[in-house]
């Protein structure tokens, strides 16, 4: 059966890092639409100048924008046997928009990564990734040292500025908490503790993506603090 996951989480909760491990593991893609919009952004296409001015201001860019963006990749060839979802859905709309294209494809695991605010502040305000490809420093990894990847030089992301990161949060609150009750409510809801070392949330993560492929659609919301 697909795997199809979505991860949920604020700025900072470690859903790209988690996202990118989980993908790997299993063999399917991620999709971060935050990468697609950066990627698009540094190479100034038609989208990226739309995108810009909003991202820059820690704002989300317009639904029908993402939406068609993820609709466009998640029929390709490689996502057919299920994929991983970082940074979208995030907005009630961009959820609906999923539920739609899922029809026919299995259904959704969706993991809840929860960190305490004080926390994401300090995760998100000490991170630096490389200018080229974007990666996260791995914490071993001195601020001059250069990306092992591409020996990008490390950099701090534009938005992950402390005002701009401020904004994120209020708008993750606002616009993508509410999809908590909505997944909820489908019952495809899966918290994980993502405030431990990266490498016990990874361990957690498969986990519960195991259980929750067993219990097919009847997942519950499952604290994993202690359980997963
Ligand atoms: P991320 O890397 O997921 O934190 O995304 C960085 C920025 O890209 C966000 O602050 C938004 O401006 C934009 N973005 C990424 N994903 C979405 C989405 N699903 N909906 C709207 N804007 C998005």
């Amino acid at each position: 059966m697909a795997l199809n996951v979505v991860m949920l989480g604020p700025p900072g909760a470690g859903k790209g890092t988690q996202a990118e491990r989980l993908a790997a593991a299993r063999g399917i893609p991620k999709v971060s639409t935050g990468d697609i919009l950066r990627d698009a952004v540094a190479r100034a296409t038609p989208l990226g100048q739309v995108a810009r001015a909003a991202m820059d201001a820690g704002q989300l860019v317009g639904d029908d924008i993402v939406i068609a963006l993820v609709t466009e990749r998640l029929a390709q060839p490689d996502a057919l046997p299920g994929f991983v979802l970082d940074g979208f859905p995030r907005t009630v709309t961009q959820a609906e928009a999923l539920d739609n294209l899922m029809r026919g494809r299995g259904p959704l695991t969706v993991l809840h990564v929860v960190v305490p605010l004080e926390e994401l502040v300090r995760r998100v305000s000490s991170r630096m990734v490389c200018e080229r490809c974007g990666r996260n420093r791995p914490p071993d990894l001195a601020p001059e040292s250069r990306c092992p990847a591409d020996g990008g030089r490390w950099v701090q992301r534009a938005d992950d500025a402390a005002d701009v990161v401020r904004e994120r949060l209020r708008v993750f609150e606002r616009q993508t908490r509410p999809l908590v009750e909505h997944y909820r409510q489908r019952g495809w809801l899966w918290e994980i503790d993502g405030n431990r070392p990266p490498d016990e949330v990874t361990r957690a993560i498969a986990r519960t993506v195991d259980l929750a492929a067993t219990h097919g659609r009847a997942g519950e919301a499952v604290p994993t603090r202690g359980r997963a």
